[in-house]
Order: C-alpha cells, then sequence, then structure tokens
C-alpha cells in the first residue's frame, strides 16, 4: 500500500508540475515554423507547424530592429514587436523581442503581460522603470522601482503591472526579451477606459472613486497603444 501511495504522490506532482508550466509548451522538435495553409502544414502544436522540407532560413529571420519607432502618439514611445506573428519559426520555442523607442519624457503607459516575463536593457537614453506587485496579504501593492542607464538591465515579472519613462531630454531606446511567443499586452488604462463596448460607467466610477462626469470623458478619449 505504500508503494501505490508514492505512485499517486509522485503522479500528483507530476501533474502538477506540468500545470505549473503550462505556458508555452516545450518544444518536441527541433522547430514548428508557423504556417496558416494547413495544406502545407505537417504537425499540429499549438500553431500548424511548416513541413519541415519547406523551411528556409527566412523563417528565422527578421529585419528592421535597427530602425526607430514612431513616437509621435499621446505617450510618446512606440514598441516594434519580433513575436511568432512577424517571426514564424518563434512558434513553440517561448521567446520574442522588442524594440522600445521613447521621445524625450515619453513613456511605455503601466502594462502587463499575461503570458510572459520581460528582461529589458537600455542602450541609449536613462529610463525610470518600475512594477508593482501583485495585492499582498496587507492590502499594500508594492512598487519596485530603477532608474536604469546605457547598459543597465532590469526584469518584470509575468503578469505584474510595469512601465518605463524616458526622464532625458533626449530619445532613449531599449530591447526585451520575453518568455513567451505572444506574450500578449494588457495596457491598463486603454483595457479600463477604452474597452469595447464601453464598461458600465458606474461600475468604474465606484471602482477608481471618481466622479461619474471624470469617467465619461476618460471614457470619450481615443485610446490607441503605442
Ligand atoms: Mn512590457
Amino acid at each position: 500500500m505504500k508503494g501505490i501511495h508514492y505512485l499517486l504522490v509522485v503522479a500528483t506532482l507530476a501533474v502538477a508540475a506540468s500545470i505549473v508550466s503550462a505556458y508555452d509548451p516545450s518544444p518536441l522538435q527541433d522547430f514548428c515554423v508557423a504556417i496558416d495553409d494547413p495544406k502545407k502544414a505537417l504537425f499540429v502544436n499549438g500553431k500548424f507547424c511548416k513541413n519541415p522540407k519547406l523551411v528556409k532560413p527566412e523563417d528565422f529571420f527578421f529585419s528592421g530592429l535597427n530602425m526607430a519607432g514612431d513616437t509621435t502618439n499621446p505617450v510618446g514611445s512606440n514598441v516594434t514587436t519580433v513575436n511568432v506573428d512577424t517571426l514564424p519559426g518563434l512558434n513553440t520555442l517561448g521567446v520574442s523581442l522588442v524594440r522600445i523607442d521613447y521621445a524625450p519624457y515619453g513613456q511605455n503607459p503601466p502594462h502587463t503581460h499575461p503570458r510572459a516575463s520581460e528582461i529589458l536593457v537600455v542602450v541609449e537614453g536613462t529610463l525610470y522603470v518600475g512594477f508593482v506587485t501583485s495585492n499582498q496579504a496587507d492590502g499594500k501593492n508594492l512598487l519596485f522601482t530603477k532608474i536604469l542607464n546605457k547598459g543597465d538591465v532590469f526584469v518584470f515579472p509575468i503578469g505584474l503591472i510595469h512601465f518605463q519613462l524616458n526622464i532625458g531630454k533626449t530619445p532613449a531606446v531599449a530591447f526585451a526579451g520575453l518568455s513567451s511567443q505572444n506574450p500578449g499586452v494588457i495596457t491598463i488604462a486603454n483595457a479600463v477606459f477604452g474597452a469595447t463596448p464601453p464598461i458600465n460607467p458606474y461600475l468604474l466610477a465606484r471602482a477608481f472613486r471618481l466622479d461619474k462626469n471624470v469617467v465619461l470623458n476618460l471614457q470619450k478619449q481615443f485610446w490607441s497603444s503605442n
């Protein structure tokens, strides 16, 4: 009987471990280049995989991250994304990359990636960066911040709300790796005040302790992502 109990515990732990790591799957083969045409596909693993015999070096290639993004928008930043949609060879590999450009005093507003941690390196300029923890037992949400200069690295843990602000008079540039082929982005202000259709303004007024007219005014804004 003890042996059976031991096996049950091991089996339960194995199932728990597979649930804990259930973000992007571990690769089941060398690569699985994403493809939309099922006629050219062989295996299914999240997306279709391109027939390996048809795979080319270009499937693993992206060009253009030397180019600055256009930061002339309300938040003064631009994110250029290299994920499975723009680099199909990333399919099943659990990584992706972004370049972020910041106008002077521009920001990447508070947002979260539901499926990825993010490790960021500054290559130009000076950024004030930070993230906020989930709700703690004492009711607090702790803020962790740092000022980053060229060459400095900071990590934003998976799922937590984070931001960057260019505190310099000159443009800033950062690159970041994310632990998902498709990290997803939830820009907090856009999701809350720019939802389609709008969230009930009475609900938002009470949740944010704002006058309903302030909420209605916020909901009238044009919310665009950077
Ligand atoms: Mn981010």
